[in-house]
């Protein structure tokens, strides 16, 4: 089983629960969303360079893992992030990939493969992963494809390590942001971004001490802040 791979690199996780630790980035090829065209405005998503399907190299799970474990002795986390990791058969070669990762490491501390996930893929049937799901606000232009089943199912399911994700692009994103928290029922491990260029992070921050949000933290990319928008960082 072979899947398009964008690109394999070690860094630190720049965001979310997660940030700042030690975390190999294996990006698969391909999403079918374009966050942030919305008329006349454009893509926001960081990532352009991965939407095509076939931006990449086929790789097996077995090349994949090895890739991953050639950076460091002990075992790192490892983000499966695109891309969409989720979109079509990708659904199936990740759910095999985690599956073989927790086997081979269910004594370490990562023993879950953690997936950056667009809120549009059904993420019910995973059982080896945890989720950094965004659920996609008015600003991204992309709200109407998110799937209320996966919030409900993060809810219920209670996973400390999961998260989920709002890039906010302006007041209307935050206030709507606080419907979506209320209407899921959400209350740890929401985190809270700016979009890079469109909103002052400040400006965030002071609405997320206004509101003081059960569950709630800001988040800011620390590997822009570390090495600029380079890739493979
Ligand atoms: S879902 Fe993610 S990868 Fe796809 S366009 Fe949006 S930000 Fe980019």
């Amino acid at each position: 089983m072979k899947v398009i791979v964008n690109e394999i690199f070690y860094s630190l996780s720049g965001e979310g629960v997660s940030h700042g630790v030690p975390t190999v980035f294996v990006r698969l090829a391909g999403c079918s969303l374009r966050c942030g065209m919305d008329g006349t405005r454009k893509l926001w998503c960081d990532t352009g360079y991965a939407l095509s399907e076939k931006a990449g190299s086929e790789m097996s799970m077995e090349e994949i893992l090895a890739k991953v474990e050639s950076f460091s002795k002990t075992p790192t986390q490892i983000l499966l992030t695109g891309g969409e990791p989720l979109e079509g058969e990708k659904k199936f070669f990740c759910a095999e990939f985690t599956k073989m990762v927790y086997l081979k490491r269910h004594n370490s501390n990562f023993a879950f493969t953690r997936v950056e996930t667009n809120g549009k893929e059904d993420i019910q049937d995973l059982k080896h992963m945890v989720f950094s799901i965004d659920y996609k606000l008015p600003g991204s232009g992309m709200e109407s494809l998110m799937n209320a089943d996966n919030f409900h199912f993060i809810k219920t399911r209670n996973n400390p390590l999961d998260e989920v994700k709002f890039v906010v692009r302006d007041r209307a994103d935050f206030d709507r942001s606080l419907e979506v928290i209320e209407e899921f029922g959400l209350n740890q491990n929401l985190i809270f971004s700016s979009v890079y260029h469109d909103l002052k992070p400040s400006l965030l921050a002071d609405w997320l001490k206004e509101k003081n949000i059960p569950g709630a933290r800001f988040s800011i990319q620390l590997h822009k802040y570390l090495w600029g928008e380079e890739r493979g960082v």
